[in-house]
């Protein structure tokens, strides 16, 4: 059988501008076959199980010629694979796509294209240069600049010269001169607004707003460098006025998350509404013990008992795993509760996992740790009533500790546990993005995680990476391997994205 190819444009560079249906097609795809201009940001999003195929330049390595690609391409779909062609922007927008079609249409493979949001305009959008304004142009038109090799039509400047719209030149960063100065000549205001846009949506965008004459010279003075895209036209005076990414409190911040990955996605939108970048890279699993047998055993006990006696649960993924180890035995609920069976959490998320199975806890401390609920267990309960503690089995000691210290009956029992586990293709450019200071923080909710990603990375200086940590153990053992760490002033994630603000303003 034979498959079948999606030619998808994945934006031009925030995770956030790739369409629905690229982001959908991300999901089914066998195989994606990307090239360099695509984001970590958007590329961990890619299933680990879906075969990934770099075709563009990396660090040493040489990009693949363009026949190469169409050959990969089409050597995939005539497996039978369902292939996603993942380009820069739009696929047509000097992206080849046609060329990469031609191959499929001899071989009869069947093909779809999905558009892309192109950097042409969206770059200056990011960086407050409407692309057109009715005061001041009404066209745009978009030119490469790259016109040494590779184009057969020369750039027609007299015409350009003359249009009064906006110029938007794409892959002209090493001809910005040329191209200032073929303006000028052909009759262009010297002092015509112009502006280069380097990496823009992404959170290391750069920007000089400049004129004609001295673009050059001020993009020398800060070395800019591709991806770039040099604007030319009145619309450019409007960048500082309507400059917005950098008013965001993040809006120049990436951060790696590495909570598990069905919660990352409340860290990360919280990160995300203040402009963070944000690349989810899970270094932790739940996983299920071995054997039941302890949760058998201390429920049977519990279910024998008429007294009263407690469940302790102090992790939303205690709650989870607590519920689905009942439903695993097939205990009903009907039997299972009873009004001398009491719930006690630890914090309100813990409260807010009970009571989506329509359980309302008993007993919850004010703050957040075990010693307050150990606590709270010391103030208001008999010391008849027995506790269970179902938690993970790498639970620290300090509330049975704290609890039988007191003559609390207090038996524990571990039903899950948390391993390490990072998906490991995007080490080398994880780590290099921490070297090149395009990956501000990593964000660290326990010490799990920590070790989850330190285990990932392997033998590193860890020193230059920013940890953001969630509170003190796990900020110790990001300590322990040499991290620069910070600690939020609480254990939630509003302050974890705090924190990073306040590191943020710090900075600047
Ligand atoms: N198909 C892509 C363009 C491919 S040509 C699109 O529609 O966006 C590659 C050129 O696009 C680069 O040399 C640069 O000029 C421009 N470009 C792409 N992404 C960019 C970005 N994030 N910031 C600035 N320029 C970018």
């Amino acid at each position: 059988m034979c498959g079948k190819v999606w030619l998808v444009g994945a934006g031009p560079g925030d995770a956030g501008l790739i369409t629905v249906k690229g982001k959908a097609l991300l999901e089914l795809a066998d195989v994606v076959i990307y090239d360099a201009l695509i984001q970590l940001e958007l590329l961990v999003q890619i299933p680990e199980k879906t075969k990934k195929i770099h075709v563009g330049k990396r660090a040493g390595n040489h990009s693949a010629t363009q026949e190469e690609i169409n050959q990969i391409i089409l050597e995939e779909a005539l497996k039978g694979k369902k292939v996603v062609r993942l380009k820069g922007g739009d696929p047509f927008v000097f992206g080849r796509g046609g060329e990469e079609l031609e191959l499929l249409l001899e071989h009869n493979i069947p093909f779809e294209i999905v558009p892309g949001i192109t950097s042409a305009v969206s770059v200056l959008a990011y960086a407050g240069i409407p692309v057109t304004h009715r005061e001041f142009t009404s066209s745009f038109h978009v030119i490469t600049g790259h016109t040494s090799k590779g184009t057969k039509k020369n750039v027609d400047y007299p015409s350009l010269a003359k249009l009064g719209g906006t110029l938007i030149f794409l892959m002209g960063i090493s001809s910005m001169e040329e191209i200032c100065n073929r303006l000028i000549q052909e009759g262009m205001p010297s002092d015509t607004p112009a502006a280069m846009l380097e990496q823009g949506t992404t959170a290391k965008q750069r920007k000089v707003i400049s004129t004609l004459k001295n673009l050059k010279r001020d993009c020398d003075q800060i070395g800019a460098k591709t991806p770039a895209i040099i604007v030319v036209g009145q619309v450019c005076k409007l960048a500082n006025q309507l400059e917005w990414v950098e008013k965001l409190p993040l809006g120049d911040v990436q951060v790696i998350v590495t909570r598990e990955k069905t919660k990352a996605s409340k860290l990360s939108k919280k990160l995300l509404e203040q402009g963070a970048h944000v690349i989810e890279l899970p270094a932790i699993e739940t996983a299920s013990m071995e054997d039941d047998s302890n949760f058998q055993d201390a429920i049977k006990e519990i279910m024998e008992q008429k007294t009263v006696r407690w469940i302790v649960l102090t992790s939303p993924t205690g709650v989870e795993m607590f519920f689905s180890l009942l439903k695993k035995e097939k205990i009903d609920l009907r039997r299972f509760l009873s009004d001398t069976l009491r719930f006690a959490v630890s914090g309100t998320a813990t409260a807010a996992a009970l009571e989506r199975y329509g359980i309302y806890a008993d007993l919850m401390p004010k703050k957040f740790s075990g010693k307050e609920l150990g606590r709270a267990f010391e103030m208001s309960v008999d010391r008849n009533e027995k506790l269970y503690l179902f938690r993970s089995e790498l639970a620290d000691e300090e509330l049975p500790n704290y609890l039988m210290d007191r003559g609390f009956f207090c038996k524990e029992v571990p039903i899950y546990r948390t391993v390490s586990r990072m998906n490991l293709e995007w080490v080398e450019s994880v780590w290099d993005g921490i070297e090149k200071q395009e990956i501000d923080y990593v964000a660290f909710t326990s010490a799990s995680t920590v070790r989850g990603f330190v285990q990932a990375m392997g033998e590193r200086d860890f020193s230059i990476v920013s940890a953001v940590c969630i509170g003190e153990k796990t900020a110790a053992c990001a300590r322990e391997y040499g991290m620069n760490v910070w600690i939020s002033e609480e254990a939630t994630m509003d302050s974890m994205v705090e924190m990073m603000i306040k590191m943020k303003q710090r900075l600047d």
